[in-house]
């Protein structure tokens, strides 16, 4: 049964819920979220190509060995073309009834086809992308956007609960992925629209204090204005306040805007904004200063450049 301890996290009398748990995938993120559910006391066991280990898990010589036997196997991968290859793998040494839960994120087409193999299979499917990077995935503090059906959900929540402060069941499979590239698409075109208007206030004359004070209390507002503000020195800390280490890295919003694209696409839907946010951010990241830089450097690029 969970039962509150310290503080908002969960525990539980181990003998009662512990899980047996394959985690696929170890890397920046993927190790720490690891390394939570090893501290609520399930027991994981743990694969990577790369030879990480994890304190306190059981590590695998493949991906089939870390998934046999587990309740739950959580992949956090870097893209769709790797967790198709991984699934293929896990999914004929997975137990029946089992549930493949996926944290990475990949294309909607990727989420789906991997669901589809699963079910098939008898095994339960989530694609449960997150938000909060490495800092939540450490704290145990991200937020999941899931999408699968509601028993396998269920069997997840706990989990979810350990590695986030919050899941948002948003529908069948492959729609945890859609709430992710639809929500980053929106976060990527409002940084570069709070970023080029920065830029224009700085040559009109008006300060940068001025320009957040109005801005993040009138209709301008927004997540990247009032919570993230990309000018140093003014609103909230954030990475501009630390010449822009990410934070949230240029490379992985140009990563999130090519899937939101590669859905449009696929669904025929007409999105202007989030395609010149992907010309923007490639050119920053491929052709520019942008990589390794937290994706709100777009305002010291634009402060240096004219019109032409
Ligand atoms: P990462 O590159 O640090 O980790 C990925 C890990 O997967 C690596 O350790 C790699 O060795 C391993 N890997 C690759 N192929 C494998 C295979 N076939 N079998 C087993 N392991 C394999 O990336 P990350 O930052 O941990 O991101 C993971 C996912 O989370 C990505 O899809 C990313 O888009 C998403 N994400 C990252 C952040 C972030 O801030 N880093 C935020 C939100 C979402």
């Amino acid at each position: 049964m969970l039962r509150p301890v310290t503080g908002e996290k969960l525990t539980f009398e181990e003998e009662e819920t512990a899980m047996q748990i394959g985690f696929i995938g170890l890397g920046n993120m993927g190790a720490p979220m690891a390394a939570n559910l090893i501290a609520a006391g399930h027991k994981v066991t743990g694969f990577d190509v790369a030879g990480v280990t994890v304190e306190g898990a059981t590590m695998a010589g493949t991906a089939a060995e870390a998934a046999a036997g587990a309740d739950v196997v959580i992949t956090m991968l870097p893209n769709g073309a790797i967790l198709r290859a991984v699934a293929d793998e896990v999914i004929p040494a997975m137990k029946p009834g089992a549930v493949l839960l996926d944290c990475s994120t990949v294309d909607v087409a990727s989420a789906r086809a991997v669901a589809e193999k699963a079910h098939a299979a008898g095994l339960g499917a989530l694609d449960a992308p997150v938000s909060g990077g490495i800092g939540g995935a450490a704290a145990g503090t991200l937020t999941f956007m899931v999408g699968g059906d509601d028993a396998a959900f269920a069997t997840a929540k706990p989990l979810f609960d350990i590695m986030g402060q919050k899941a948002v069941h948003c529908g069948p499979a492959g729609n945890g992925q859609a709430a992710k590239i639809c929500n980053n698409m929106i976060l990527g075109v409002t940084m570069i629209a709070t970023c080029e208007a920065f830029a224009l206030a700085d040559k009109l004359g008006l300060s940068r204090e001025a320009m957040f004070d109005v801005v993040s209390t009138s209709s301008g507002y927004s997540w990247s204005m009032n919570a993230y503000c990309p000018a140093p020195g003014v609103g909230p800390t954030s990475p501009a306040d630390n010449d822009y280490k990410p934070g949230f890295a240029a490379e992985l919003m140009l990563k999130d805007l090519g899937l939101s694209q590669e859905a449009a696409e696929a669904a025929d839907a007409d999105t202007p904004m989030g395609h010149a946010a992907l010309e923007l951010y490639r050119r920053f990241v491929e052709d520019e200063d942008g990589k390794g830089r937290d994706f709100s450097a777009m305002l010291p690029r634009f402060e240096k450049r004219s019109r032409s």
